[in-house]
Formats: C-alpha cells, sequence, structure tokens
C-alpha cells in the first residue's frame, strides 16, 4: 500500500468511553473522501481500556495505528508521536472526545486543495465550557498572541490540518516543552481559519487538569516569548525612576518640615523592592529551568509499544519497523 492521503493523528488519555464513538463516526466519514487515510491514535499513558480498545481496533483495521506511551506525557507530546508517525499527505489533528467535529476536518481538506499548509480550526463559540475557562482561554491566548515571536492565533486550539510540509517543518523543531499551536504559527507557509462551534465534551471528563493547563499556559509563554525576561530590566528603569522622585520628594517635606520622620517608610519600600527582586530574578530563573531542561536532552516521551496489522501489501515505503499484530 502506498502511503495514504490523509493521517489522522488523536492523541487519548482515559478515552475508553470515548474511543469507540470516534471511530463509529471518523472511519464512515473519510471512507466517503474515496481517498487513502490512516488514523494513528496515541494513548498516552492511559489507566483505563485505552490501550485494549485502540488493540482490538487495530487488529480488525490495518488503517489503525496505536501507538502506547509508557506513561503520561501529555496531550502535546501525543499529538507530536503522532505526526511523526503520520505518512500522509495532509495530517490532521483533532481530539479523541469529538470535540473537534471530524465534518470541519473535510472543510479543512478543501482549504489543503486550494494550496494551504496549514488550516487552523477556530472556535467561533465554546457553549456550556465554565465562565472561568472561557475567560481565562480568552485572556491568555490575547496576552500570547501580543507577546509571542510569531503572533500565534486566538480562539485557535491543536485541532488543525498540517501539509507533509508543514508537518517536516514542525517535527524537526528540537525543543521539548512545545505548544504545537505556536509552533504552527512558527513555522510560517500559506495559513487560513476554518470557524467552527465547539461542542461541549458529550462523553467523560475533561482530562485537563488545573494543573496541566497552568503547565501549557507557561509553557507557551515560555518557549515563544522573552517578554517575561524584559520586564526586568523595564521595571528596574521604572524603580530606580520611581525611587529617585521619592528620594527628591522626601528630602523637600523634610527640609520644608512637613515630614521629619521617614522610618515607618523604609520597611515596606524595602521589602517591596526585595519582593520585586525575587519576582523578576523567578521570572528569569524558570528560564535557566528550560534551558537546563533543554541541555538534559531527554526524549519527549517514550514509547511502551506500537500497535498496527500487517497489511497484505506492506511496501517498504511506510517502513513500519514496529512489533506487528498478526491478524
Ligand atoms: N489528552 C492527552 N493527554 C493528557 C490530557 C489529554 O492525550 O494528559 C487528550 C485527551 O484524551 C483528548 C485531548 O487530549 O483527546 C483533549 O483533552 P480534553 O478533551 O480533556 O481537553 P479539553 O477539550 O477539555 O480542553
Ligand atoms: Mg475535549
Amino acid at each position: 500500500m502506498k502511503n495514504p492521503t490523509y493521517s489522522i493523528v488523536v492523541p487519548a488519555y482515559n478515552e475508553e468511553e470515548c474511543l469507540p464513538y470516534f471511530f463509529e463516526k471518523v472511519i464512515p466519514l473519510f471512507e466517503k473522501t474515496g481517498e487513502e487515510f490512516e488514523i494513528i491514535i496515541v494513548n498516552d499513558g492511559s489507566k483505563d481500556r485505552t490501550e485494549e480498545i485502540i488493540k482490538e481496533q487495530c487488529e480488525k483495521d490495518s488503517r489503525i495505528t496505536g501507538i502506547s506511551f509508557s506513561r503520561n506525557f501529555g496531550q502535546q507530546a501525543a499529538f507530536l508521536a503522532g505526526l511523526k508517525e503520520a505518512k500522509g499527505q495532509a495530517v490532521i489533528a483533532m481530539d479523541a472526545d469529538l470535540q473537534d467535529p471530524p465534518e470541519v476536518a473535510l472543510q479543512m481538506i478543501e482549504k489543503w486543495k486550494e494550496g494551504f499548509d496549514i488550516v487552523h480550526g477556530r472556535r467561533k463559540s465554546r457553549p456550556k465550557e465554565s465562565f472561568f475557562k472561557k475567560a481565562t482561554a480568552r485572556l491568555y491566548y490575547k496576552f500570547l498572541h501580543r507577546i509571542s515571536y510569531a503572533k500565534v492565533p486566538e480562539n485557535v486550539g491543536d485541532f488543525k490540518l498540517y501539509s507533509r510540509k508543514a508537518v517536516d517543518a514542525i517535527i524537526s523543531l528540537p525543543e521539548h516543552d512545545r505548544l504545537l499551536r505556536a509552533q504552527a504559527a512558527w513555522v510560517g507557509f500559506k495559513q487560513t481559519f476554518i470557524d467552527f462551534d465547539r461542542p461541549a465534551r458529550e462523553i467523560g471528563e475533561t482530562k485537563y487538569t488545573l494543573k496541566k493547563m497552568v503547565k501549557l499556559a507557561s509553557d507557551g509563554i515560555i518557549s515563544n516569548s522573552d517578554y517575561p525576561l524584559t520586564l526586568a530590566l523595564k521595571s528596574g528603569i521604572l524603580l530606580s525612576v520611581l525611587s529617585l522622585a521619592c528620594f527628591i520628594t522626601f528630602i523637600v517635606l523634610a527640609a520644608t518640615g512637613v515630614m521629619t520622620d521617614l522610618l515607618p517608610w523604609l520597611f515596606p519600600t524595602i521589602g517591596a523592592l526585595f519582593g520585586w527582586n525575587l519576582t523578576v530574578k523567578g521570572l528569569s530563573d524558570i528560564y535557566t529551568a528550560r534551558i537546563y531542561n533543554e541541555v538534559k536532552n531527554r526524549p519527549v516521551y517514550i514509547i511502551k509499544e506500537k500497535f498496527h496489522a500487517e497489511r497484505e501489501d506492506n511496501t517498504p515505503d511506510r517502513k513500519r519497523s514496529f512489533f506487528s499484530l498478526k491478524k
């Protein structure tokens, strides 16, 4: 079998409830395109039956490839593993919970056929998501858009189509802490958007804990902007000017006899400056920690096992070197 036209890359963490619906919906939809396709499901260290379900599906259908991580490495790592495995000319990245409507992928394909290399799914509305999630996401993406090297588009997640050229560019980026949506903006090429209404999750619960969301958000900022570092310089200059102004004011007040006791001002001022110093140092330490992480050069994920049923005409160009399920 020659390389497929489309690859669908899907991260899955504890998605035993969603996966059967996912296959049921996505497979017939892509069959209708009349083109060859493959689905790459990355099991991100799930603790439920996700792995068994993927394995069973791989046994039934040679168009599906399963990758299991040795533990939970996160959605971004799972997407990366899927992008590396994908052989398609166009690669569609989507979540397993059907919150990224598969029909929208067909609209993305139309854009790809028009010559676009990256087609972002842009969320027009997110009904039923909590006020907290919507508000923090809006603020965060506005901020990231302002400070990132390449402007990360607003209201855009990881639901995207990438051309082969774009995938090759993204997987060639060597950094460890990744925010795929920022990398997609950074690699350039011809990009466009498809607007869609993001439905609520019908099955199961979100796998994004607050801790994971904060990690994703800070990775996005730190890997894509040096703005926090420039804060130190800007605030240092501002504080120096302010303290000079205070110094002059105090001398004038003392000289005119309006205020003679400056001592009560001393401790809060020292405290504030010391606090600010530590804050700014902490910010630059975060960057140092990132450099340390990059220097260690550990892999972004570890693959425990891969599942893939042997194809009848398994030609060498697919270069699948992993354990194959015998039919
Ligand atoms: N996911 C993952 N690893 C994780 C968390 C999530 O692979 O550590 C997957 C999850 O199975 C789903 C996608 O990433 O396919 C998006 O997760 P979720 O739906 O929980 O996020 P939300 O839509 O609530 O932002
Ligand atoms: Mg979801």
